[in-house]
């Protein structure tokens, strides 16, 4: 018997499983792998734990029901990441890491990204922990989404989870969602040489650099959105956001050093090594004969952009039992990786995108039951003789 859904989830959010390159504020995801594990060991999956290369304290979970723990071909996989963004305490209204049950809401860090979906997919699940599965049904929890996607890259490293079709429960309002962007977070710095104000032959100015390098930028991101629509996009074109620049110390010194950090969203079908290379050349022609020195960097390595058939039938399914259009979104996810492990993958999930990663986040509990519901005909559908 699992524990009720409000238990199971207060249990994930109360561990604290952020992820972020900032090693003081990076926590491990282990105990809500360890609450998962123990839940699915009781439901009769065979569970295992895959640490993460050189990082003991991070881990995927693979369980698996049905076809006597054996590899088989078939089955269906749901998915989902352990670890939360980090959190600004002081802009909640209630401890974040405590759920509050308020105004048919659940209120917590990771509520609805993503820690909500597992309580769901265990207790769909359940309804067949005692039958005879005819294809496996897995259940994934991986590590590290927030940050560099290093649990998932780790299963594509692996080659497992093997199965024919994918959901990944991320919050999308229980709408199928069939393609995404990839998401690129880049710096470029430039470095010149300070000196007084006074007489600019003192230094080389890295703003002055980087003012050439922003208007290239600009250009750039003009040439990718002619070149390039997709009609599925509500922005049905690449974008590309200087996001947030840091330069310099004093106006009446030279500016030596300047960073610039952007966001860059491409479409389905773009080939994100190919925009980066472009990007970086542009910028280097951009810094040529300015005396300063150029570098470009990914702060993360970039998510590749998702598509599966619209008509697909697992996306066809999930539209008519939810009664949502399939559709696509502009935030990354892990789709792309299950993708390349062979697997016919849709992104859907209860609670809204709109929630996730903001203070006071919450997951809608009149998607839960319709959310099990669906999950159980998917199951039974696609595990089941
Ligand atoms: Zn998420």
């Amino acid at each position: 018997m699992l524990p009720k859904f409000a238990y199971m989830l207060n249990q994930l959010v109360a561990e604290p499983s952020i992820s972020s390159t900032t090693a003081d504020i990076d926590r491990s995801n282990l105990r809500v792998i360890e609450h998962l594990a123990n839940w699915l060991d009781d439901l009769g999956f065979s569970t295992e734990i895959m640490p993460l290369p050189e990082r003991p304290d991070k881990a995927n979970l693979i369980a698996t029901l049905g076809a006597n723990g054996k590899p088989h071909p078939g089955g269906l996989v749901l998915a989902g990441h352990t670890d939360t963004v980090p959190v600004d305490e002081a802009l909640w209204q209630s401890d974040p890491f405590q759920v509050r049950d308020s105004n048919q809401r659940f209120y917590g860090l990771g509520s609805c990204d993503m820690k909500g979906f597992f309580p769901v997919a265990l207790h769909a699940a359940a309804e067949f922990a005692e039958k005879n599965l005819a294809a496996p049904l897995t259940i994934v929890a991986t590590s590290d989404e927030e940050s560099s996607m290093a649990g998932a890259r780790h299963l594509v490293a692996n080659g497992i989870p093997k199965a024919d079709y994918a959901i990944i429960g991320e919050p999308t309002g229980l709408q199928p969602i069939y393609a995404h962007k990839g998401v690129s977070m880049i710096t470029v710095t430039v470095h010149g040489a300070a000196g007084h104000s006074s007489d600019p032959s003192l230094g080389s100015n890295a703003l002055d650099t980087m003012h050439e390098v922003m208007g290239t930028l600009m250009c750039f991101r003009q040439e990718l959105a002619q070149q390039h629509q997709h009609p599925g996009f509500t922005v049905n074109v690449p974008t590309l956001n200087l996001g947030c620049m840091r330069a310099g110390d004093n106006p009446n010194r030279i500016c030596g050093h300047a960073e610039l950090q952007i966001d860059l969203r491409l479409l389905p079908g773009m080939d994100s090594d190919a925009v980066h290379r472009q990007l970086e050349q542009r910028c280097q022609d951009a810094a040529a004969g300015s005396n300063t020195q150029l570098t470009v960097s990914t702060i993360y390595p970039p998510v590749p952009p998702f598509e599966s058939p619209a008509d697909g039938s697992l996306t066809t399914m999930l539209s008519e039992l939810s009664g949502r259009n399939p559709g696509t979104v502009a935030f990354g996810t892990e789709a792309h990786f299950l993708q390349t492990l062979g697997m016919q993958t849709v992104v859907w999930g209860p609670g809204s995108i709109d929630q996730a990663h903001q203070p006071d986040e919450y997951l809608e509990q009149a998607h839960i039951q319709p959310a099990i519901d669906t999950l159980q005909r998917i199951i039974s559908r696609y595990c089941q003789a």
